[in-house]
């Protein structure tokens, strides 16, 4: 800490990201990347961008991008606001439609960053506990006193709710925005998006990252009423009017618009998904239902932290949270069906050959 500070990074505790280690064979299984590579459509245009005008700044409006995401579901430009990554967008969000004062409601087990904006933008909170088996009690966020923003689904349980549910919540906090930030939405059964034209507060978030891999490329939107859209391009042209760059937006046009490519390879990693927690239900692994594109384990004789670093000592690196209710679990990111057998085949010699390391 130092005196030069400012009460806001003071006040801050940052949101500490999944481990990027880039070492040659190392099977990734952390930070829900998409295992499969983008579209070569993407790459084709990334490239075409690149012999363009580099040295010219980026539409600041990102309006063909908005377009196409716009098209893609049905919407105008005006529902469509475009950052760098759904975190960015995320953050924008708790600026635009959060207020100190009026404390924002959130599940106890959730996305990690959002404590982080709240104390960021000094936005009191109040955690609504999941149920024993982690679903969520709806009608607990139902009269906030500032708005709610939960994921559908919830990250890192990978439960889904559905989606009458999350109308409920909407329909009940009038007056203020319900975020459902949808990372992970295209591997699930349905998206909250269409409701946007039914409820003028909620604003649905989703990302490039996942079921497009794009993480690398940075590029996540909203779709929301046109006020709620107007509010955050407000935000955004009062913080960086540039940022999406030029490669970016060439990108993540692409990759909206190669549908049969995103179907294709979401496809696989259901499959694998599916297949993945077969095994591991055999292995007595309790699994929590996923809608996601990870799964969320837990073993009755296996520490979540002992299995992690004998995965990581084997080369294979998955998710453990030191977070009270989950710190027996470990999440795993579903990678192709060559990275997930290599991690059952390392995680039953595991479980056969040291003595387990009781919770
Ligand atoms: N929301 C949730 C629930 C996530 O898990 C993530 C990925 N860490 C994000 C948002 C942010 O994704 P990105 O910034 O890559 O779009």
């Amino acid at each position: 800490m130092t005196e030069l500070w400012s009460s806001m990074v003071r006040r801050t505790d940052p949101y500490i990201p999944g481990e990027q280690l880039e070492l040659e064979g190392l099977i990734k299984l952390n930070t829900n990347e998409n295992p499969y590579p983008p579209s070569p459509a993407v790459i084709q245009a990334i490239q075409e961008e690149m012999q363009r005008n580099l040295q010219r700044y980026p539409s600041p409006s990102a309006d063909e991008l908005r377009d196409t995401i716009a098209e893609s579901f049905g919407f105008s430009k005006k529902n469509i606001f475009v950052g760098n990554g759904s975190d960015e967008v995320l953050a924008f969000s708790f600026m635009a439609f959060f207020e100190p004062g009026k404390p924002i409601l959130f599940p106890d087990v959730t996305y990690s960053f959002y404590p982080v904006y709240a104390k960021l933008f000094d936005i009191s909170y109040e955690q609504i506990s999941l149920k024993d088996d982690f679903t969520l009690p709806a009608e607990q966020f139902f009269q906030s006193a500032g708005g709610v923003i939960l994921p559908n689904p919830n990250a890192p349980t990978g439960l889904y709710k559905e989606l009458d549910e999350i109308e409920r919540i909407v329909k009940e906090n009038e007056g203020r925005v319900v975020i459902i930030d949808e990372a992970y939405i295209d591997f699930a059964p349905k998206s909250a998006a269409r409701l946007v034209q039914t409820y003028d507060n909620l604003l649905v978030v989703q990302t490039m990252s996942k079921s497009r891999s794009l993480a690398g490329l940075r590029v996540g939107y909203a779709i929301g009423n046109e006020k709620l859209i107007e509010g955050l391009i407000r935000i955004k042209d009062s913080f960086n009017s540039y940022p999406i760059d030029r490669l970016a937006l060439a990108g993540a046009k692409a990759a909206m618009e190669d549908v049969e490519y995103f179907r294709k390879t979401t496809a696989a990693i259901l499959r694998t998904r599916e297949r993945v927690i077969k095994q591991l239900q055999k292995m007595n692994f309790k699994v929590l239902p996923s809608a996601a594109n990870f799964v969320f384990i837990q073993h009755d004789e296996w520490e979540g932290h002992a299995i992690y670093e004998q995965l990581k000592a084997c080369g294979i690196l998955v998710r453990h949270f030191n977070a009270e209710r989950i710190s027996d679990f470990i999440r795993i990111t579903i990678g192709t069906d060559e990275q997930m057998d290599l991690f059952l085949n390392e995680l039953s010699s595991i479980l056969a050959s040291a003595s387990p390391v009781h919770p």
